[in-house]
């Protein structure tokens, strides 16, 4: 039996349980399939957290945080919590673990799953197959630069100012993640800056090249402009394989990536902060969507992203590579088959509810394994 595998659920609010607990059921297929021995904890978080106990994070939790191998997350908030003071909103307790678990990398995959591929607004041919990550800096950059401000001129008029700053340690701690990424994909990174017209530009792009001569030369390193890149990942998406840039540059690449291969429901994130001594990574992996408030209760919602989240979790906290590409391939499977949940429906499929969606994948499972 391999060593035990932590991991602290954190459900949240709305759709948050009910997609979790379909992953839950993966996590005990994997336990009695796969011989790994998965140590769960869950707690509350978001506004189940306040009704408990009037803060959307407990310290109890933040600690079990600290203390996993990695934190799945389902999604926080509702209107039953919108018209709290901001500093005990449901979204503070996420914030307030991104923060303190110093996740300062964050990696969104664009998966094209064969099935869906005409549901892209591109043509098939471009995104059919699709696999990329976008790596986005997550905690420096324009978002976090001083100054900043809106002030006054002396003749009246008004100046906003928002300033671009990284150091050669930030940019190198994300470029590090990105290289051992892309070891343990297809060993390709593209750095996306805007060197031609900015010095954090230049810095970006000197920092990358000298990491990657010194400690990473077996992986492919080209750079782009990010204006470039952002044409490129509607013309040629597929010619990427890991791209890592900034703050700025992540959050508008990294959407556009995302919508290239479709719904909200689909789509998985992590979130990767420094390595302790043994290598591991403190992380956090959750769905890109929210708490869906209004399909909340009525197991109608898509645990595929969910699902595809805890499959991120096995390949970049647990080193479980065969187990990703057997989650991914279950989820690939019942969408072959025909199977949607109400959000991806296309004609000529067969609509399932959110656990009939996890028994399906289940039975995937199942098969591929056997
Ligand atoms: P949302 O992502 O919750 O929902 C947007 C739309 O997509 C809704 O129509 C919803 O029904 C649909 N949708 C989302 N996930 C789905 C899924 N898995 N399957 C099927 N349909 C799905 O965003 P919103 O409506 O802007 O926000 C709702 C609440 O979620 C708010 O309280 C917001 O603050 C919170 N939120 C939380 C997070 C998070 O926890 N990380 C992220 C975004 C929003």
């Amino acid at each position: 039996m391999a060593a035990n595998k932590s991991l602290l659920l954190l459900p949240g609010d709305g759709i948050g349980p009910e997609v979790m607990s379909q992953v839950k059921r993966v996590i005990e297929w994997m336990d009695r399939r796969r011989a790994v021995r998965f140590e769960i904890t869950e707690d509350l978080v978001g506004g189940a957290a306040i009704d408990a106990h009037g803060v959307p994070l407990a310290d109890a939790t933040l600690e079990k945080a600290l203390s996993v191998d990695a934190v799945l997350f389902g999604a926080v908030g509702g209107p039953k919590w919108d018209n709290l003071d901001f500093k005990i909103k449901p979204e503070r307790g996420l914030l307030r673990l991104r923060k303190d678990l110093g996740l300062f990398a964050n990696l969104r995959p664009a998966i094209c799953f064969e099935a869906l591929a005409d549901a892209s607004t591109l043509k098939r041919e471009v995104v059919e197959g699709l696999d990329i990550l976008i790596l986005r800096e997550l905690t420096g950059g324009i978002y976090f630069g001083e100054p900043r401000g809106i002030t006054v001129l002396p003749d009246g008029t008004r100046r906003g100012v928002n300033t671009q700053v990284y150091t050669t340690p930030e940019i190198r701690r994300v470029a590090r993640v990105a290289f051992e990424l892309a070891r343990k994909r297809h060993s390709h990174v593209t750095s996306a800056e805007k060197a031609n017209v900015m010095e954090s530009g230049i810095l970006w792009r000197e920092e990358v090249q000298k990491l990657h001569d010194a400690e990473f030369p077996d992986v492919r390193l080209d750079h782009i402009y990010a204006d470039n890149c952002a044409m490129q990942l509607v013309r040629n998406p597929k010619q990427f394989d890991v791209i890592v840039t900034d703050n700025l540059f992540g959050d508008i690449l990294s959407d556009e990536a995302a919508m290239l291969t479709g719904s909200l429901g689909m789509l998985p994130s992590a979130s990767l902060g420094d390595a302790d001594e043994s290598g591991r990574r403190r992380a956090l992996y959750e769905p890109v969507h929210g708490s869906a408030p209004d399909i909340a209760g009525q197991d109608i919602a898509n645990p595929i992203a969910m699902m595809l989240s805890f499959a991120m979790a096995l390949r970049y906290s647990f080193d479980m590579a065969d187990e990703a590409d057997l989650v991914e391939a279950g989820v690939r499977k019942v969408l072959a088959d025909g199977l949607r949940t109400a959000d991806i429906m296309q004609k000529g499929t067969a609509r399932v509810s959110t656990s009939v969606m996890g028994d399906s994948i289940l039975l995937a499972l199942d098969r591929l394994a056997a």
